[in-house]
């Protein structure tokens, strides 16, 4: 089994019950899974477009990584988002980005490992580390915590105390 974290975001509809059913989807194949509080984020890239509301979640998989991004697009599918929205970085529903798989440093046309962005977003960063604050970064050794401090303002507020137990309450 193989340690796993997923950030998952939407801005359409209900936000938090998009969230909460993609984590009910994810414990079909992570065990042991752990989510962070909910995080308001204001838009980022494509600025005109509503709040989003952000998680990030850990888990053990015993998966590969494309095995794991064919189950979480499948998931985006099901939460009814639309890949033919001509919009980059644009609204959607739910999303699913694989943050880490283990250690894995990865580098296909479908997969990179870990996400290319994550480092530069506040979003990511924070629950992903309030989940884990030790967390190093697969390609530098170096902590994660580190990006936190040079990344510019970004408004992402706390806006819930949340337990994975709670989901099912
Ligand atoms: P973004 O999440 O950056 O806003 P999308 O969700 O539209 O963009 O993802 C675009 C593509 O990114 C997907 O088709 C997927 O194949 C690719 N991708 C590459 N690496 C990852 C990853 N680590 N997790 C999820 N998708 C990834
Ligand atoms: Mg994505």
């Amino acid at each position: 089994m193989t340690e796993v974290y997923i950030g998952i975001g939407g801005n359409l509809g209900e936000r938090r019950e998009n969230i909460k059913n993609a984590i009910l989807s994810l414990s079909d194949f992570i065990v042991d899974l752990q989510c962070s509080d909910f995080y308001r984020t204001d838009p980022m890239d494509y600025l005109e477009q509503d709040y989003f509301l952000n998680v990030v979640v850990k888990g053990k998989t015993s998966l590969s990584p494309l095995e794991l991004l064919g189950k979480t697009q499948v998931i985006e599918r099901n939460g009814g988002r639309d890949r033919k929205s001509k919009i980059p970085k644009g609204p959607r529903t739910i999303d699913l980005d694989i943050l880490l798989y283990g250690n894995e440093i990865y580098n296909t046309e479908d997969l990179i490992l870990p996400h290319p962005s994550m480092n530069m977003r506040k979003f990511v960063l924070i629950p992903l580390l309030e989940l884990d604050s030790t967390v190093k970064d697969p390609n530098s050794g170096l902590p994660l915590y580190i990006h936190l401090e040079k990344i510019e303002m970004q408004g992402v507020y706390c806006c819930s105390l949340n337990s994975y137990n709670n989901l099912f309450l």
